[in-house]
């Protein structure tokens, strides 16, 4: 069970995700402005913090900054429609991870999880990742195996994969894996992401016969598997 602080000023947005989150287990506490929320989260100790940008008295990204001079909760920006200036500040302020508004529940509740995981994780983090078909990443050295055998990528290519498959089952836009992967002043053509995906699957898929990463028409990419 989690402790988790929504600071949202709409109120149904923010009674609808508290239900979302109390089904699923958690506990959650609410703040509706941004000066309350930042007092709740110095004194209390949430597991994640859902935090609003457009907030009245304090906006999300002020507190935000505020917070992290103190702390280091984890913190998912929920940012306005297209506000891309949001994402690149809320992510310099050391925002983990952030939710364009409107949002499908079940992409909160999942990239919640993955904020979560990311935390409960001690300093020995995990140096590999793997799938269910057999690929394999190693973080240290810098390579990718598939059903043992060496597969060798180009750093985007390795950056890329490594992505997806530390977002496993999430949807991945096109202007996400640009920011995560050639950063976020990168100002090139947006089929770079195509581009390489395409490299991907011709050095994996094709390869070994394997479906790993999909393509989801009109959002981005995902590599999607069963939970074990
Ligand atoms: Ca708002």
């Amino acid at each position: 069970m989690s402790k988790i602080l929504i600071v949202e000023d709409e109120a149904k947005i923010a009674r609808f995700v508290e239900l979302e989150l109390v089904h699923e287990g958690n506990e959650v506490e609410k703040a509706e402005d941004g000066r309350t929320g930042l007092d709740m989260a110095l004194e209390n100790n949430y597991d994640l913090i859902l935090l609003d940008v457009m907030l009245p008295s304090l906006n999300g990204l002020e507190v935000l900054r505020r917070l992290r001079s103190v702390k280091q909760t984890p913190v998912i920006l929920l940012t306005a429609r297209d506000a891309v200036m949001d994402k690149v500040s809320g992510l310099d302020a050391g925002a983990d991870d952030y939710i364009t508004k409107p949002f499908a529940i079940e992409e909160l509740l999942a990239r919640i999880r993955v904020a979560l995981k990311r935390h409960s994780i001690p300093t020995t983090q995990t140096k590999t990742l793997s799938t269910n078909s057999g690929v394999m990443l190693d973080l240290d050295r810098h390579e990718v195996t598939v059903n043992g055998e060496n597969v060798e990528l180009t750093n985007y290519e390795f950056e890329l994969l490594r992505t997806l498959m530390e977002n496993m089952n999430i949807v991945l836009d096109r202007e996400r894996l640009i920011s995560e992967v050639w950063g976020y002043d990168y100002d090139g053509e947006t089929n770079v992401v195509d581009v390489y995906i395409r490299h991907l699957r011709t050095k994996i898929d094709d390869r070994y016969g394997i479906k790993l990463i999909q393509t989801i028409r009109g959002v981005g990419y995902a590599i999607k598997e069963d939970r074990q």
